[in-house]
């Protein structure tokens, strides 16, 4: 098998070639048939997160190790299983939950292995998709997509599933109510996909971009939207509402600037559900949840049974697909530069 390595932080990945492993026991190989581009490859890929000011996390001091083949919005067709494996054969095509962690701590035994404090995500702490072959720990981590393109099914791994798990969070809302959804990108417009599935609140996209959230209201037409660069973002929320506020607030850039507005703009008792990891800071005067009776909260992923929830719904809705550019998995390295440069609309998917 061959895969395209990060061996240096930043530096360019490069192709391997090495000894394809033989799945034992419950673990199961798959030929790699489609794998998203997601913003966290570029935060890994550069080496660390921005926290704001000068301050950085590094995802080396998060155990993330090198060398490391990135990618964890994973589909494949199952090349072949241990011998404990269960539900799959050779040729079936499978969608990889990439969360998994340690399978025994609490948290993975009740189903939030995206919580284990040893985790094995795949293309994050073990090797993932960018590669022509993926080696899977267990067969419960495979979700059948019958019906569903692979280039759509591989991104509701990650962006789908947060998006979605962010959305359960906020609920319920009802339909007097308001949610403000921060930032059209890869997370943003799988929410809006599946926001019709949650609630009928009435629902505002805010970006600082005309042409995304032009597809944000040709994917759900009775989503609102607002183009936030340059006005006051919070009084025009204010002002939509009726001086309510939103009840709930989902954050997907998550910056400085948006986490303040998110802050701002909630009604009482409203939530507000960071989820970007774009870095920065946010202050706020300390009576203010406790006198609104505000729930500020993170997200992150989502659970197993929530990606199958979401597939099922997807499947059975037939929702319109969130716009998809599919590129050679030797262009990784150029995609990542756009996606820093926040050039993609939908989301970029690679392929052998
Ligand atoms: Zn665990
Ligand atoms: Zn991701």
């Amino acid at each position: 098998m061959k895969s395209l390595q990060l061996t240096e932080f930043g530096k360019p990945l490069q192709w391997k070639e090495y000894e394809t492993p033989q799945p034992q026991g419950r673990e199961v190989l798959l030929r790699v048939a489609a794998c998203g581009v997601c913003h966290s490859d570029l935060h890994i890929w550069e080496g660390y997160y921005e926290l704001g000011g000068d301050e950085r996390i590094y995802v080396k001091e998060r155990g993330v190790d090198l060398p490391l083949t990135l990618g964890h919005e994973v589909v494949g067709e199952v090349e072949a299983a241990g011998p404990d494996a269960t539900g799959v054969k050779p040729g079936d095509k499978r969608l990889i939950y990439p969360w998994v962690g340690c399978g025994t701590c609490k948290y993975c035994r009740s189903d939030r292995p995206q919580m284990c404090s040893k985790p094995r995500s795949l293309g994050v702490y073990t090797n993932g998709g960018y590669a022509s072959h993926v080696l899977v720990p267990d067969s419960q981590y495979l979700l059948n997509i019958d019906g569903l393109p692979d280039e759509q099914a591989c991104s509701y791994a990650c962006a789908g599933l947060t998006a979605y798990s962010a959305l359960k969070k906020s609920m319920p809302l009802e339909w007097d109510e308001t949610l403000v959804l921060i930032g059209a990108g890869g997370l943003g417009m799988m929410a809006v996909q599946v926001v019709r599935e949650l609630t009928n609140a009435r629902v505002i996209m805010l970006d600082v971009d005309d042409a995304r959230l032009q597809t944000v209201r040709e994917l759900t037409p009775d989503v609102e939207t607002l183009n936030t660069s340059g006005g006051d973002v919070v009084a025009s929320i204010m002002e939509m509402t009726g001086q309510k506020g939103a009840n709930a607030v989902i954050d997907f850039v998550n910056n400085q600037h948006t986490a303040a507005s998110a802050f701002g703009m909630l009604a009482k008792n409203g939530q507000m559900v960071m989820v970007g990891l774009f870095g920065g800071k946010l202050s706020f005067p300390t009576p203010v949840p406790a006198l609104k009776n505000l729930t500020i909260r993170g997200s992150y992923t989502g659970s197993l049974t929530e990606l199958r929830e979401l597939i099922a719904i997807i499947k059975e809705k037939k929702l319109r697909p969130v716009p998809v550019k599919t590129y050679p998995m030797d262009e990784a390295a150029r995609l990542l530069d756009q996606v820093r440069d926040g050039k993609i609309i939908g989301r970029a998917v690679l392929t052998p």
